[in-house]
């Protein structure tokens, strides 16, 4: 589709939207065109209308963009946010907040997401990504996803570690089964949780782990080969957790910079071929 026909299409857009207004890494040049749809007929029509074209953009929380941008139409999913409770079945909408989520299942004395509780992110990402922490994924806890192509229950969702079958998909809505609990036991979850992240979890802006820990743990392998608060640019290890890279005032070039040298550092020293947690937008 020309450039020049997408206001014919009646969904909200901007043109030339820099991505690093929407990452946690506050990095990324623009994309195309960065849509919001509204509802499920607008997000089919994008991901009909622009096929292999199109990146779908959640919170921005696992992801890379070059600094040069991307020649892509970006559908950003903010504005599908809706919830809705039917006894332990939760309907969420892709770009429903997991703070959001959380929120309401505790208000309403349902447990199983706590451990998503601080994940940053949506929905979309979290199951796109099969996200977790504390032992946790989602795939623990998905009933069914409707997506672009169909819809599908817990096995056909093909999860796996940090992994799915939606990644050339657009998931539209994701259903969670929760369980009854008391809520001062929710609440004590969600306690607890916060804190251990307070402790363990660096500050400033990064992506989560940028490593997957396949086999190793990635921080350890790292911390191992003398990497903690490397730096290039405005990019360094963090002290704190080698698994994090924490971008300081850099650059997308930087942080790609910093990947490319952490893994071949370990390659050298440990014969480990760290592989990324964090997906790539653009050319690098
Ligand atoms: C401080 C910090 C801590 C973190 N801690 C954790 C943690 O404990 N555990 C963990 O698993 N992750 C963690 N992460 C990484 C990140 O939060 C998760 O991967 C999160 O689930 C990504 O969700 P998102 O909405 O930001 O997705 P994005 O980053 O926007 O996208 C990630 C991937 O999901 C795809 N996607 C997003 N929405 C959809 C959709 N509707 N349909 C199809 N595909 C979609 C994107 O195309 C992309 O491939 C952390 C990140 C940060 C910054």
């Amino acid at each position: 589709m020309n450039i020049n026909q997408l206001d014919s299409l009646n969904i909200k857009y901007v043109l030339n939207e820099p991505l690093k207004n929407w990452t946690t890494f506050k990095v990324g040049g623009p994309c195309k065109a960065m849509f919001f749809p509204k509802n499920k007929e607008e997000l089919f029509t994008l991901s009909e209308l622009f096929k292999d074209e199109f990146f779908v953009l959640g919170n921005g929380s696992n992801i890379l963009c070059s600094d040069s941008g991307v020649d892509k139409i970006v559908i950003n999913t903010k504005n599908l946010n809706k919830l809705k409770l039917n006894g332990t079945l939760l309907i969420c909408e892709c770009g429903a907040k997991n703070s959001d989520i959380s929120k309401l299942l505790y208000e309403n004395s349902l447990s199983g997401f706590e451990f998503a509780h601080k994940i940053p992110g949506t929905i979309g990402g979290l199951v796109a990504m099969n996200g977790g922490s504390f032992n946790k994924t989602v795939s623990d806890i998905v009933c069914y996803v409707v997506s672009f192509s169909g819809i599908y229950n817990n096995s056909g969702c093909q999860f796996s570690y940090r992994s799915s079958a939606f990644f050339d998909d657009t998931i539209y809505s994701v259903a969670l089964k929760l369980k009854p609990a008391e809520r001062e036991d929710i609440d004590a979850k969600l306690e607890r949780f916060s804190t251990l992240r307070k402790i363990k979890q660096p500050r400033g802006n990064s992506c989560g782990s940028v490593f997957l820990n396949d086999g190793y743990f990635a921080g350890k392998v790292i911390d191992q080969a003398g990497l903690k608060g490397y730096r290039i640019g405005g990019a360094f290890v963090s002290k704190e957790h080698a698994n994090f890279i924490i971008n300081d005032g850099g650059s997308a070039q930087n942080i790609y910079d910093l990947i490319c040298y952490i893994k071949e550092t370990v390659k050298t020293r440990s014969d480990i071929e760290l592989k990324e947690e964090v997906k790539y937008l653009g050319k690098f």
